[in-house]
């Protein structure tokens, strides 16, 4: 017997209720996933789910009073969760030849400082968003840049068109070129108020994220008030880099001599713990280790950016063990693909002498991700009583994967797409149950597209 028919007909009635058809795949744990062949989510129009199961017992429990949305063949599955990427650099995807530090200067700097300009942010933040939907991201924690007026317009541009982010202003007061230096107090004072504006906003759809660039860029002074800042505001996030390349690493030794390590250099800041979320962590000893996870602090592994810039392989194993929370990052445009099923597919193939099960490459892009993010409890699974925040996939669509796929065990339907999969698949994604994506539908992705090559000419200011 189903919750519902518990609970009685009459419990839904009145209200305005969706059921969505197709196969469900929703992860559990790592290894653990719910897999419904003939399946259903059943959502209210609040964008909350009522009930997931197979179809042939919930609908006696909703005769009459459901809309039915039949997907047949095609997948259902959890919106993904990228937890690190930047909204400016979407601009300066595939950029290849030099490593981190020589790319930042010699492509998202310049790129990064045109966003003074208003017309070319809204440009770019319309194209960036429509973007993370034809992937299917439906969590995505976002760097803008260190502009007020840009990271203001992409909030508003994310509130309108229904996305779920963590996002911020970055912020920088040193080490950077003159037209991304900021003066500290100004920098803290734009963030602290583009956090009053939309922190929380739709019932937490928006939520306001500190973004300190890395050391590098930023003094003591304002890494200190960055993470006043964090504690002042409640559910707020702490998000930067950390110890993503061996020359980065360097230069914050020079630059912090009495810390002991660079993990050290952020936690005397007070700028680890719940709610903070570190990109890369690359090169960390077992102290640092013990330090992320006794302060509750959570990583982004980018996989993708890691190979792109030449990094450096992220040590998974010894992360998984040390116990600290991490999910996955696409990095845009330190990796080239906004797609979190190339992430999961790089994640693997860093490992040489580990096999990463599919169905652990998908939790960590979808509920492994959302609990990195201590969000678990809204988002990340198809579950009852979550936001229905999902993707309906056509493994078939624009690809060679034979078209009786489903007919597989539910490995194997992870794998094929794990390792063929990317945007072409997704059909629809839909964020608190309203589709924010829709590929019958690509009409306004493309002129965004055709109107951002005229943008992308624009002079630096
Ligand atoms: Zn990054």
């Amino acid at each position: 017997m189903t919750k519902t028919s518990t609970r009685g007909k009459n419990a839904f009635r009145g209200k305005k209720l969706t059921a969505y058809l197709a196969h469900i795949i929703s992860p559990k744990t790592a290894s653990t996933l719910t897999n419904i062949p003939r399946g259903a989510i059943v959502v209210d129009e609040e964008g909350k789910i009522v009930e997931v199961g197979e179809w042939f017992k919930l609908k006696r429990n909703y005769d009459g009073m459901v809309q039915v949305i039949d997907y047949g063949q095609k997948i259902i599955t959890p919106g993904f969760v990228d937890l690190h990427l930047h909204l400016p650099q979407i601009t300066q995807t595939a950029r290849t030849g030099k490593t981190l530090l020589g790319w930042l200067d010699s492509y998202v700097f310049p790129a990064e400082a045109r966003f003074a300009d208003k017309r070319h942010a809204r440009k770019i933040a319309n194209w960036f968003f429509d973007e993370l939907a034809r992937n299917g991201t439906t969590l995505a924690n976002v760097f803008t840049t260190v502009h007020k007026d840009a990271t203001d317009i992409a909030f508003e541009i994310a509130a309108a068109k229904g996305h779920r982010v963590i996002m911020g202003k970055v912020l920088m007061d040193k080490n950077s070129p003159k037209a991304l230096t900021e003066d500290t107090e100004t920098s803290l004072k734009d963030a602290e108020e583009l956090c009053k504006r939309w922190h929380g906003y739709d019932n937490n759809r928006l939520i306001y994220a500190f973004i300190p660039r890395f050391a590098i860029t930023a003094s003591k002074e304002l890494l200190t008030g960055c993470g006043k800042l964090w504690k002042k505001y409640k559910g707020t996030y702490l998000h930067t880099h950390l110890a993503e390349t061996k020359d980065e690493c360097t230069f914050v030794k020079k630059q912090y001599p009495s810390a002991r390590s660079y993990v050290d250099v952020y936690a005397s800041h007070n700028l680890t713990g719940k709610n903070s979320i570190f990109a890369h962590s690359i090169y960390l000893d077992d102290k640092d280790l013990r330090a992320l996870k006794e302060s509750q602090s959570s990583l982004a592994h980018c996989a993708s950016a890691n190979f792109f810039l030449k990094s450096g392989f992220f040590p998974f194993s010894r992360i998984k063990k040390a116990g600290i929370k991490f999910g996955l990052g696409s990095d845009v445009a330190g990796g080239p693909q906004m797609s979190l099923f190339s992430v999961m597919k790089d994640t693997a193939y860093m490992q040489m002498d580990l096999w990463i099960s599919p169905r652990e490459l998908f939790y960590l892009g979808t509920l492994g991700g959302a609990k990195a993010a201590n969000l678990d409890k809204v988002v990340g699974s198809l579950e009852e009583g979550k936001e229905a925040d999902f993707v309906v996939i056509d493994p078939t669509r624009r690809t060679g994967v034979p078209n009786d796929m489903l007919g597989h065990n539910v490995d194997e339907i992870l794998s094929t797409l794990i390792y063929l999969g990317d945007d072409r698949m997704i059909v629809s994604t839909f964020v608190r149950g309203r589709k924010i994506f829709d590929a019958d539908k690509t009409r306004s992705t493309d002129k965004t597209l055709r109107s951002t090559k005229s943008a992308g000419k624009l002079k630096l200011a």
